[in-house]
């Protein structure tokens, strides 16, 4: 057995943090997405539920059918109005924002194969005498399964935070609660999903880095590796018994199963190079040495590569960053003037009523004076009666109050 220097302190530099990071603010983004959507359709529905119970509250005070309104809007009608808002922001997120990249997804699972390819090959090849082919189409399949899995997790994910917004804002409505209160409950219910999905994302990048680092060395004829814990005071001790043990790839240690399987695992697998993976020729022949020199040249290559692409992927991230937050400034200025329009449109909708009605009395009142004399009854249950001698108008309120209108010139 002959292993490379530093191996462990280079498997745990190549683990896809970068790539898990990405991802996780991806999956994170949705469920925050889809929260703006509800909140802004759910509270447009609200304010229209409360401008329609003012303006019936108004009216009854009008009508001296009431004193006046101690609730902001009448649970019954509010929940027509919010489940509508409920459906329409899930229908709205799933054909827009919430659309799933398949795409973007499989992406993800090949940069993670790619760089455990790219890590389990140097370190291949900084052994002398140890073959170093590797076919890149042998991740295909599990990265296709991955991606195909990871859209199931995100959709369900989706699916979970509507349904559960749907049972917390109906419960909330129905007891008539405040829009205030509404709003921080979306916010919260939105924020236990965003922490689902980071959690998810974190979760799915390690599995899959185990799945292509035992695929890639078990490409290369490694049998067996030694398992690494990341050290710190996380590891599970389960995990941390299986530290510095050796493992065969053909079978998992049970109850863990191998590194990075484990809920949240980040243990690592260095890879044990077997006196068998050599070839037969001797150390130390002049071939050797050559190959030594050879593998070394590559190996410094790789690096001046790796260190140039580096740089140039932080400027693209840079450059990425920029267009993301402004395409996210203009969404939720788009969100704004939805919510704007919808209260506006109820607002109105609530003075145009209040307006009619009281066009209505007018008309009935300048019926009633026309048709003098005589007493009239309108049709909010008030009457009109005009005295004998046509100088004063008595109005009479359903609640028994009297006014005296004067008919005389002033
Ligand atoms: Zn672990």
């Amino acid at each position: 057995m002959r292993q490379p220097g530093n191996i462990a302190g280079r498997m745990r530099n190549a683990y896809p943090t970068r790539i898990e990071d990405e991802y996780q603010q991806e999956l994170a983004a949705r469920p925050s997405r889809a929260g703006r959507l509800v909140m802004a359709r759910v509270m447009a529905a609200i304010e229209t539920a409360i401008a329609e119970y003012k303006a019936k509250a108004q009216e009854e005070r009008a009508a001296g059918l009431r004193e006046d309104a101690e609730v902001p809007y009448d649970p019954n009608r509010a929940l027509v109005l919010v489940q509508r808002a409920l459906t329409g922001a899930q229908v709205g997120y799933t054909s827009t924002v919430g659309q799933i990249n398949i795409d973007a997804v499989l992406q993800r699972a090949r940069a993670v194969d790619a760089l455990a390819t790219r890590v389990q090959v140097e370190l291949a090849e900084s052994v002398p005498g140890i073959r170093t082919t590797s076919d890149p189409t042998v991740g295909y399949v599990l990265q296709q399964a991955w991606a195909r899995e990871n859209v199931g997790l995100i959709k369900t994910v989706d699916a979970d935070l509507f349904d559960d917004l749907a049972t917390h804002i109906t419960a909330a409505v129905t007891k008539g609660q405040s829009t205030s209160a509404l709003a921080e409950l979306i916010q919260a219910r939105t924020g236990v999903a965003e922490r689902h999905a980071a959690f998810i994302a974190r979760d799915q990048i390690a599995k899959l880095n185990g799945k292509v680092v035992q695929q890639r060395q078990q490409g290369l004829g490694v049998k067996r590796y030694r398992w690494r814990t990341v050290g710190d005071e996380r590891v599970r001790d389960t995990h941390r018994a299986h530290d510095g043990k050796i493992f065969e790839w053909g079978k998992p240690p049970p109850g863990t199963g191998h590194p990075g399987q484990d809920f949240n695992c980040r243990c690592f697998a260095e890879p044990i190079f077997d006196d068998e993976m050599l070839d037969d020729s001797p150390d130390d022949t002049p071939e050797m040495r050559a190959a030594q020199q050879e593998a070394e040249r590559r190996v410094a290559e790789r690096a001046a590569a790796r260190a140039r692409r580096q740089a140039e992927e932080v400027a693209r991230v840079a450059r990425e960053a920029a267009a993301t937050s402004e395409r996210r400034a203009a969404f939720m200025r788009e969100l704004e003037r939805e919510a704007q329009r919808a209260q506006t449109e109820a607002l109105r909708r609530a003075q145009d009523e209040q307006r009619a009605l009281a066009e209505k009395l007018q008309a009935e009142v300048n019926a009633a004076l026309n048709a003098k004399p005589g007493t009239v009854r309108l049709s909010n249950g008030a009457t009109l009666a005009e005295s004998p001698d046509g100088k004063t108008l008595t109005l009479t309120l359903p609640d028994g109050q009297k006014r005296l209108v004067s008919l005389e010139p002033a």
